[in-house]
């Protein structure tokens, strides 16, 4: 017999239609025993400010928020937590009895995952970030906050990492250096790096044989490099670098992590990670 449910969370985004967020959000869901519904929602830019107030009048429980929403959605919630509010970006939207407050939960994800995955701590350490998008914003603030010595950002579009260095300075203490993507730097700077992070789509499902770094020897092999990419699960980044024999992991954690953190604050209970990481294996 179909019972209704009792609470509606979803996404909000464009496209929506590959994520894997219904799927992980539904078995932490159902593993928390709770009569809970996730839904994507393609919303077109356009229509954000009435997504989000219909998020309102239809009392949703909250939302997911991704590309390309993150940041211009800040200007229609009642209220945004301090770090997203420093970061400039929200991808959770906690629904409290008609007020709408902002949440980032895609920087502690990343942290918690190189904590839990790798055991990676970044107190002192020299990291290397390719890409300075949506996700590469949140990283570069996530490595900063958490502590890394240097980092040094390569984007295609080098003004985008400069950007993201100069609000970094403002915020905290850590050395910012920045690049394009074909710079004479990034080799050298990955000479002596201990973690290097790909925020760039490239290399990401359909285009299998692409990768950001065109030239592995680069790599040394005492580097963790972790590839935000998820689909597929071991990039051809992913690949060259484990036979360089350097530590890998991919975007799966990370995705896990901050779903279970708006998990968390959705429903105010510890979220299922196994189960959620189950889901979203099967699902890709
Ligand atoms: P985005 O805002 O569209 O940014 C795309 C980034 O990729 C930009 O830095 C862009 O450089 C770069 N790029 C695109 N095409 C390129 C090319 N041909 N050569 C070199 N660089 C190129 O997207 P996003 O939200 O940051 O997402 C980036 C990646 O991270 C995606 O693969 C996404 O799936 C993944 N991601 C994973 C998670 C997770 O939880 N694991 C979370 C978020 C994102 P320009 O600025 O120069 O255009």
């Amino acid at each position: 017999m179909f019972t209704a449910p009792e609470k509606i969370f979803g996404l909000f985004g464009d496209p929506v239609a590959h994520s894997v967020s219904p799927a992980m959000q539904q078995a932490a869901f159902a593993a928390a025993g709770l009569n809970y519904c996730y839904l994507s929602f393609n919303v077109k830019s356009e229509n954000l400010a009435a997504a989000v107030a219909a998020l309102r009048v239809l009392g949703l429980g909250g939302v997911n928020i991704t590309i390309p929403h993150k940041e211009r959605v800040i200007a229609y919630l009642d209220e945004v937590e301090h770090e997203a509010g420093l970061i400039g970006a929200v991808n959770t939207v906690v629904n409290r009895e008609g007020r709408l407050v902002g949440y980032n939960t895609d920087v502690p994800g990343f942290l918690l995952s190189l904590r839990k995955e790798a055991d990676f701590d970044l107190r002192g350490k020299r990291a290397v970030l390719l890409g300075a998008g949506g996700a590469g914003r949140a990283v570069a603030f996530g490595l900063a906050m958490g502590g890394v010595e240097s980092l040094d950002i390569f984007n295609k579009s080098p003004h985008r990492a400069e950007m993201i260095a100069q609000e970094i300075h403002r915020y905290t203490m850590c050395e910012v250096g920045t690049g394009d993507l074909a710079s004479e730097r990034l080799p050298r700077v990955l000479e002596r790096a201990d973690l290097l992070v790909n925020a760039t789509s490239v290399g990401m499902h359909p285009h299998l044989d692409d990768s950001p770094l065109p030239d592995p020897q680069v790599l040394n092999p005492g580097l963790l490099v972790y590839d935000l990419v998820y689909n597929p699960v071991r990039t051809r980044l992913l690949q060259e670098a484990e036979a360089r024999g350097c530590r890998v992991l991919n975007g799966i954690g990370m995705l896990v992590y901050q779903g279970a953190m708006s998990f968390e604050l959705w429903t105010g209970r510890k979220a299922a990670i196994d189960a959620m990481r189950a889901a979203v294996e099967e699902a890709l």
